[in-house]
């Protein structure tokens, strides 16, 4: 399904000098004012397509360990969970470590878990407040959280990126429900890359499950269709990229935190992730540097123009 001609497209370096600045660790990055014009006017696009019953949450950048520990995260994506540990114990306690920190030692020993871990996905921490709502209604509960998410995935690569920002629009309910958000949201991803003049194409695809278990989690992803990506060429050479995320869970977080309907029955979820980062990196690489120099009809859909 790929649309548009192969475009000139930027240099990763160049992209990176001209809209980034190094922090000293790979895949983190400084934004520059219009990288950041353009990362805010996709997430005000992306708003003018939130479904009229979507109720609105924006998240910290850290959830709780107790939270992710239970829907099961260790047991899938452990190589990237980020964890936040801090120095606890007394005023000596705490000294002690600084101490080792002066001397040149490896203070970070001393710290232990502070209860919290980087959230790697915006949607996580929804499942738990929806099910605090009480039993799911029948006309189903859709959500738009967001939140700036880590993964421990270091890389050279300007699209793999540990500190990046998602936007999800999250919908529970009955299989059916589910089956149409998707859809409809797959239409609606298809309209945006065209609008917005991104050459693309949609994939199923699967998740990076750890170890050898996890290869057999990840071609039961892909054979049962439960992860579909929309890809935009971002880097100058390689493959296209991951920038939205078309995700069936089935009854994975219905399970977990007992989410019901009046009758009893576990509702199911699925969620579509929009790549904050992702989707303007394949912008400013599609249609150039200069953003006054885009395409006309693609800055009107940003209402840039
Ligand atoms: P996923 O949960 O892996 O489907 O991720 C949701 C969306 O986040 C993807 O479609 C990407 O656009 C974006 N994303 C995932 N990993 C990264 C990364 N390392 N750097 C930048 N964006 C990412
Ligand atoms: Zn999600």
């Amino acid at each position: 399904m790929e649309t548009a001609t192969k475009s000139k497209r930027v240099a990763d370096g160049n992209i990176l000098d001209r809209l980034f600045r190094p922090m000293g660790v790979e895949g983190v990055y400084a934004r520059t004012r219009e990288y950041e014009e353009v990362a805010d006017v996709l997430q005000q696009l992306i708003s003018r397509h939130r479904p009229d019953d979507a109720e609105v949450f924006r998240f910290p950048p850290v959830m709780s360990l107790r939270q992710l520990e239970t829907q099961g995260y260790l047991n899938s994506f452990p190589q990237l969970l980020g964890c936040v540990c801090a120095l606890h114990g007394t005023e000596t306690d705490v000294s002690a470590a600084v101490d080792r920190a002066r001397r040149g030692a490896d203070w970070t020993s001393e710290t232990t878990s502070a209860d919290l871990v980087l959230s790697p996905a915006a949607c996580y921490p929804i499942y738990p407040i929806a099910a605090e709502k009480g039993p799911v209604p029948a006309r189903g509960l859709t959500f738009d959280v967001a939140a700036d998410c880590f993964r421990h995935e270091p890389s050279k690569d300007l699209d793999r990126l540990q500190s990046f920002r998602m936007r999800e629009y999250v919908r529970i309910g009955a299989p059916a429900q589910i089956a149409t958000f998707r859809e409809q949201w797959m239409q609606r991803a298809q309209s945006i890359a065209e609008a917005l003049q991104l050459p693309y194409r949609f994939d199923r695809a699967s998740d990076p499950f750890f170890g050898r278990v996890g290869q057999l989690m990840a071609a039961n992803q892909i054979e049962q269709a439960l992860k579909f990506e929309l890809l935009i060429p971002v880097r100058a050479e390689g493959g296209p990229t991951a920038c939205m995320s078309f995700n069936y869970h089935r009854d994975h977080f219905g399970k977990t935190w007992g989410l019901t309907d009046e009758s009893g029955e576990t509702a199911h979820s699925g969620c579509v992730a929009f790549g904050i980062d992702r989707l303007a990196l394949a912008l400013f690489a599609t249609h150039g540097l200069i953003v006054g120099a885009w395409p006309r009809a693609v800055l009107q859909v940003l209402r840039l123009d």
